[in-house]
C-alpha cells in the first residue's frame, strides 16, 4: 500500500521527517501522498481511502507543520471523533508526532471527571481531539476558547454527519470561526454526506485512495450459516481449534456483547469486553488487554467498529451480521491494517440471511456460506440459567465460572435469538441510535420472517451480488 513517493517531497518539515522515521514509515501511503501537499497548501479536503491505510497521519502531519511555525497555546485545531477510543489514539499519535516540541494536544471526551480536562483547557493547548457530548459540555461552560481556531477535522466524518451526531456536530460548528480549514476523512462517505460535508467546507478538494466503500483486499471473507443457538458453540470451536492469534468479536447488543463474553469466561477463554455501558476504565482496562495480548479475545459492539487500530488483530467476527455494508467495512477493517492480511468470518442466523445478502449485494460481493468441518450442526438449544450483569450492564462472572478451565463444563450456552432485552438495550453510548429503515423494525430490533429458523439446512450458498 505504501507508494513510491518520499515524505521529503510531500514538502514537510525535517521535523516531521524525523518523526515519521523514528515510527518506521518507509514512505507514504497513497491517501497521505495524496493529502498532505493538499493539506499544506490549506485546502479543504475530503479525503477516503481504505480502513489502516494511515489517514490519521494523513490529516496530522499537514497540522503539525503549521503549529510548530508558532506553538502559542491557543486552540487551533479541533478534531472531532466518534468514539472516546478513538480521540485517544489520536491524542497518542499526536504525541509520537510531535515528541521534542512544544505543541500541546489534548483528549476531550465522556465517561471520566471533567477537572483535569478543564485544567489543559484553561492552561491551553493547540489541538484539542474530542467526542462532541463531552466537548459541548465544554463550550457551554466556557472552559473552550475556539477564536483562534484554524482547522476543523472530522474524523470518521460520515459517522460525525450522521442523523446521531450531527445536531451536536452542527452546535459545535457554529461556535468555530467561519474562515478556516476543514477536513473529512473517512472509508466510506457516502453521497448524500458529501453533500451535506460541502455545506460546512469552502472548494473541498475530494481525495480518493483506493478503491471506495470497499474493505481490503487483503481481507479473506468467511461465512458460517448457522443456527442462532450454535453461534456460541461455533465460535468456542473455532477459537478451540487453534489458529486464531487475536480477534475481535462484534456482536448486535450490549446485551449479548455481555452474554458472550460471560459464555466464553465460562468455558475457560478469558476475553475483553467493550460497550457503551461499561465504564471508561473498564473500556481502557479491556482495550489495553488486548493490544498487549493479555486477553486474546475482545467481545464488542460496534462502539469498537470505527477507526481503532491494533497491531495484530488475525480475525474479526461478526457474531453477528452488521446492520449495513458500511458497518461491515468498519467492522472488518480492524484487521489487515496498513500492508496486514486478516481474516473476517461472519455468523449468519437464518433470520440474518437477508441482511447479509443485502451487504453482499450493496460491495458487489458474493459471501459462499460454509460448513466448519466436523461441527455438531444438530446440537440441541441449551437451556440457559438467567445471566448475571452488574448495574450498569458490565461482564460479571458467575461464580461457578470464577475459576474455569478449559473443557470445565459442558453448559455452554448459545444465543436464543432477538429477545426484548436485546431491542431495550440496543444502541450505545457514544453512538447515538441509528435507524436503517429497511432492515429494522420502529423500535430497532430485527424483523423476524416467520418459518426462517427452518430453512438452516445445505449451508452451501451465496449471499450478495447476483444472488
Ligand atoms: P490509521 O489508518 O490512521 O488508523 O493508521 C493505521 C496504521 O498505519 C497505524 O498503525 C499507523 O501507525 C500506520 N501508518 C501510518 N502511516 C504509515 C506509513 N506511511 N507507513 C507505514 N505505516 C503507517
Amino acid at each position: 500500500m505504501q507508494t513510491n513517493v518520499s515524505f521529503q517531497s510531500l514538502g514537510l518539515d525535517p521535523l516531521l521527517l524525523k518523526a515519521v522515521q523514528r515510527l518506521g514509515y518507509a514512505s507514504p501511503t497513497q491517501i497521505q501522498a495524496e493529502a498532505i501537499p493538499a493539506i499544506l497548501k490549506g485546502r479543504d479536503v475530503i479525503g477516503s481511502a481504505r480502513t489502516g491505510s494511515g489517514k490519521t497521519a494523513a490529516f496530522l502531519l499537514p497540522i503539525i507543520q503549521r503549529l510548530a511555525k508558532h506553538p502559542v497555546r491557543r486552540t487551533r485545531v479541533l478534531v472531532l471523533s466518534p468514539t472516546r477510543e478513538l480521540a485517544v489514539q489520536t491524542e497518542n499519535m499526536l504525541k509520537e508526532l510531535t515528541r521534542g516540541t512544544a505543541i500541546k494536544g489534548k483528549a476531550v471526551y465522556g465517561g471520566v471527571g471533567m477537572h483535569l480536562q478543564v485544567r489543559a483547557l484553561r492552561e491551553g493547548v493547540d489541538l484539542i481531539t474530542a467526542t462532541p457530548g463531552r466537548l459541548l459540555d465544554h463550550i457551554r461552560r466556557g472552559h473552550a476558547d475556539f477564536r483562534d481556531l484554524q482547522v476543523l477535522v472530522l474524523d470518521e466524518a460520515d459517522r460525525m454527519l450522521d442523523m446521531g451526531f450531527f445536531p451536536d456536530v452542527r452546535q459545535i460548528i457554529t461556535d468555530l470561526p467561519k474562515k478556516r480549514q476543514t477536513l473529512l476523512f473517512s472509508a466510506t462517505i457516502p453521497r448524500e454526506v458529501e453533500q451535506l460535508a460541502r455545506q460546512i467546507m469552502h472548494e473541498p478538494l475530494r481525495v480518493t485512495a483506493g478503491q471506495q466503500y470497499q474493505p481490503p483486499k487483503s481481507i479473506h471473507h468467511t461465512v458460517y450459516p448457522v443456527q442462532e443457538h450454535l453461534k456460541t458453540r461455533i465460535l468456542i470451536e473455532l477459537l478451540q481449534r487453534g489458529g486464531i492469534k487475536s480477534v475481535l468479536v462484534f456482536t448486535r447488543t450490549k446485551w449479548r456483547a455481555n452474554r458472550l463474553a460471560q459464555d466464553l469466561f465460562e468455558e475457560g477463554i478469558r476475553a475483553g469486553l467493550i460497550h457503551g455501558d461499561r465504564t471508561q476504565s473498564q473500556r481502557e482496562n479491556a482495550l489495553e488487554g488486548f493490544r498487549t495480548g493479555r486477553e486474546k479475545v475482545l467481545v464488542a459492539t460496534d462502539v469498537a467498529a470505527r477507526g481503532l487500530d491494533i497491531q495484530g488483530i488475525s480475525h474479526v467476527v461478526n457474531y453477528d451480521v452488521p446492520p449495513s455494508a458500511t458497518d461491515y467495512i468498519h467492522r472488518v477493517g480492524r484487521t489487515a491494517r496498513v500492508d496486514a492480511t486478516g481474516d473476517a468470518i461472519t455468523l449468519v442466523s437464518p433470520n440474518e440471511e437477508e441482511d447479509l445478502r443485502h451487504i453482499g449485494r450493496d460491495l458487489g460481493h458474493s459471501f459462499l456460506g460454509e460448513e466448519v468441518p466436523g461441527f455438531n450442526y444438530d446440537a440441541p438449544p441449551p437451556i440457559r440459567p438467567p445471566h448475571r450483569t452488574g448495574r450498569h450492564g458490565e461482564f460479571r462472572p458467575s461464580r461457578s465460572a470464577s475459576r474455569p478451565s478449559r473443557g470445565q463444563s459442558q453448559r455452554w450456552r448459545g444465543g436464543s435469538g432477538p429477545s426484548q432485552g436485546d431491542a431495550r438495550q440496543s444502541g450505545d453510548q457514544d453512538r447515538p441510535q441509528r435507524r436503517h429503515p429497511y432492515r429494522r423494525g420502529q423500535h430497532g430490533q430485527r424483523r423476524v420472517r416467520a418459518g426462517s429458523e427452518t430453512r438452516s439446512r445445505g449451508r452451501r450458498r451465496y449471499y450478495g451480488s447476483n444472488h
